[in-house]
């Protein structure tokens, strides 16, 4: 089948690679006029994704690109005493299988990966979707099937499915790139208030450092491509949180890498319609930094591409896909809500619970800490509960040996 898929970010390249190894034919059309290898946090594979990413021989590079964190270290407002937690205890008890990787070394292997079978078409976006599918500057071509994997504010979403329901979790995520010598590798470390938190990290690979915000706020008025505004936005939420985020804030005024966007869940079940799917933040982003969206993108493709794969028409393949997927996105959807609550608390006693109970379960050794939660599938376990099927020996429906 020939396939075009919208995004080049996570979902798309991964897609790409899974149905080209199943013989499909795949363009990928992509906004932005290059990989946007600018702005974005670290982002987190767990288990599945990491198997899967083993499965495509990339692994090893995404090892050797791990941002490396393992110490957490935070003031609280008002208070002089820094806490630490040992983070890497929080993620080995959360998967078996973990890494913590930026998002745009992320995006680069995965799109080096399928650069050599793929048409990417850079600088370009889909117009409208018919028996022919015109695009803003490319001449109209014909596709068997059309699928978005153009994140949360999807364009493929908009013309075939227009508005769809979505929860607002009420807070906003902002990454800037800021000097290099104002992170430590292998060290996060931050300020945390009642409805705000700010980091800032680096690794030893980047040539600079990231400052990572959130803060608790009504939905604010913005478009998502007004970068100033965004800007001046966080400065007013950030502002006074301690004089070292002032200073943090001071780079926004550089044109360094800056990401911005609301903590936004969808809620639709639905991820297709005729000939056209989603995949990845665009069919069910559960918020931006709070309920494993990169890892869930990962898996969602290739059981997408193992799906389209595994015989019988697009349609029944598009069900199975839905099928396979639904339990885990309601998961992800519920975590994530608890997680938005507890990570950015919004009165002081929260502040100090948050802090105090990651210092104690750090505190803990390791094998108290993996079984208690073992027994939390639904919760902070719930990415490592997903089955990997093997599509390429045994097709739909087989579980990997
Ligand atoms: C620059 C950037 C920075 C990010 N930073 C963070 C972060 O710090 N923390 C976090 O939790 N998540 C971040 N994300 C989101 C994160 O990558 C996703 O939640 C997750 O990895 C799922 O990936 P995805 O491929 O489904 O969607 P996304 O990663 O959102 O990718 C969507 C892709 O589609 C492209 N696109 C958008 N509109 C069109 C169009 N009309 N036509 C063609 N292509 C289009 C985008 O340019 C992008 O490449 C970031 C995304 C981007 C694009």
């Amino acid at each position: 089948m020939r396939v075009l898929v919208s995004g080049a970010s996570i979902a798309g390249p991964v897609l790409a690679y899974w149905l080209t190894r199943h013989g499909h034919e795949v363009t990928v059309v992509e906004r932005s006029p290059v990989l946007r290898k600018t702005g974005g946090h670290a982002v987190d594979l767990f288990k599945p994704a990491m198997d899967i990413s083993e499965r495509m021989g990339v692994l090893p590079r995404i090892e050797t690109l791990a941002t490396g964190t393992t110490r957490l270290t935070y003031l609280r407002e008002g208070t002089r005493k820094p806490l630490s937690a040992d983070v890497t205890k929080l993620f080995a008890a959360a998967s078996d299988r973990h890494v913590e990787v930026m998002r745009d070394d992320l995006s680069e292997i995965y799109h080096d990966a399928t650069r050599k079978d793929v048409e990417y078409v850079f600088g370009d976006s889909i117009t409208s979707i018919g028996d022919e599918v015109t695009f803003e500057t490319g001449a109209p071509r014909r596709f068997d099937l059309v699928i978005g994997a153009d994140g949360l504010h999807s364009n493929v979403r908009r013309l075939v499915f227009g508005e769809v329901a979505k929860t607002f979790v009420g807070a906003y995520l902002a990454v800037l790139s800021v000097p290099r010598d104002l992170g430590v590798p292998g060290e996060m470390i931050g300020h945390i208030g009642p409805g705000r938190t700010a980091a800032v990290y680096g690794a030893r690979h980047l040539d600079d450092a990231r400052a990572v915000f959130l803060f608790r706020s009504p939905e604010l008025s913005y478009h998502h491509r007004d970068v100033a505004r965004q800007k001046e936005l966080l400065r007013q939420a950030l502002r006074g949180l301690h004089p070292e985020v002032d200073s943090w804030l001071e780079h926004l005024d550089g044109d360094g890498a800056f990401y911005f966007d609301s903590i936004t869940q969808l809620r639709t079940d639905t991820w297709s319609r005729g000939r056209v799917a989603l995949v990845g933040d665009a069919a069910y982003c559960p918020g931006p930094a709070i309920g494993g969206s990169t890892s869930l993108a990962v898996l969602g493709a290739y059981v997408l591409a193992g799906e389209l794969s595994a015989g019988g028409d697009h349609a029944a393949a598009f069900a199975r896909y839905e099928n396979e997927m639904r339990d885990l996105v309601h998961r992800s959807r519920a975590f994530a809500l608890g997680v938005a609550k507890t990570l950015i608390p919004s009165t002081r006693l929260g502040v100090w619970g948050l802090t105090r109970g990651a210092q104690v379960l750090t505190s803990l050794p390791s094998w108290v800490v993996r079984p208690l939660a073992k027994l939390n599938s639904k919760g902070v376990r719930m990415h490592d509960s997903m089955r990997v099927r093997d599509y390429g020996r045994q097709g739909a429906g087989t579980p990997a040996p």
